[in-house]
């Protein structure tokens, strides 16, 4: 079988069995996706992406060797990078991505081709995230309040808020995810322990008007946030300016058939 390794950003805790304490995974071995894969994840996406996409992780990973359950242990960051790699390891880097023209004056809205292999991955070289139990946390600092600690996005949190994702309203899913990752806020016994976050938390600490606390979260939770760029700028085929998108790593890897003729 030919694999490639794949060095991942964050890492990921992984244990062979109960037996075994876990350790930090932070590189590993993908092979090529098959037809078999294609046809069964890309049912399951159809249904349920965030299982399918942990079902084709603990698939084309093969070393280590996951199960589906200890596939949903790795962070968004990795998923997205074990997707690309993947994808290029299978059809080369060349994709076509849906993307829309920011110029209001042109409109272009349709596929461009990307290079994936010229985006730019960034990796957690200095150990921030560091294994706590079964998940990777970080800390940042917020004057004011002291250390918060907040754990990697997994299949676990991005599972909690999927419904208020669903439901339309995105920053309302933003900040549920921040309060899904949130384990510690300050040094203040009682302010909150592991899971206990709920998103009225942080409603509350802009109550009186005063946005300094979460602005300073959410600056700091981006610098956290390893792994392939957000957004990515091209040059638009229509008028020739430069645009934007958000990249969803996920959106384009369920939407892009592997196998299909000319990918
Ligand atoms: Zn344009």
């Amino acid at each position: 079988m030919t694999t490639t390794v794949v060095q991942l950003a964050v890492g990921f805790p992984y244990r062979e069995d109960p037996a075994h304490e876990y350790r930090v995974v932070k590189e590993i071995s993908v092979r090529k996706f098959s037809m078999r894969d294609k046809i069964e994840v890309y049912g399951l996406a159809k249904k349920d992406p965030l299982t399918a996409s942990c079902e084709f992780m603990s698939r084309v990973v093969v070393e280590p060797k996951l199960t589906r359950k200890q596939a949903e242990k790795i962070s968004t960051s990795d998923r997205d990078i074990i997707m690309a790699q993947s994808y290029m390891f299978t059809r080369g880097p060349t994709a076509r991505w849906a993307a829309n023209c920011n110029n209001r004056m042109c409109g272009f809205a349709g596929e461009i081709t990307v290079d994936l292999s010229e985006f730019e991955i960034t990796y957690d070289t200095d150990g921030f995230y560091h294994l706590v139990g079964d998940e990777m946390h970080y800390t940042i600092q917020i004057d004011g309040v002291g250390d918060v600690v907040l754990k990697a996005i997994t299949f676990v949190e991005q599972k909690k808020v999927s419904k208020i994702v669903k439901s339309g309203n995105e920053l309302a899913g933003v900040y549920s995810l921040y309060a899904a990752c949130l384990v510690k806020w300050g040094e203040d016994e009682g302010s909150g322990s592991k899971g206990t976050f709920t998103v009225d938390f942080l409603y509350d600490l802009t109550e009186d008007g005063d946005h300094t606390l979460i602005d300073q979260l959410e600056a700091k939770v981006d610098k956290a946030d390893f792994g392939f760029p957000r957004s990515h700028i091209f040059e638009c085929t229509s008028c020739g300016r430069e645009s934007q998108f958000m990249i969803d790593m996920m959106s384009f890897f369920f939407q892009n058939p592997l196998m299909e003729e000319g990918a």
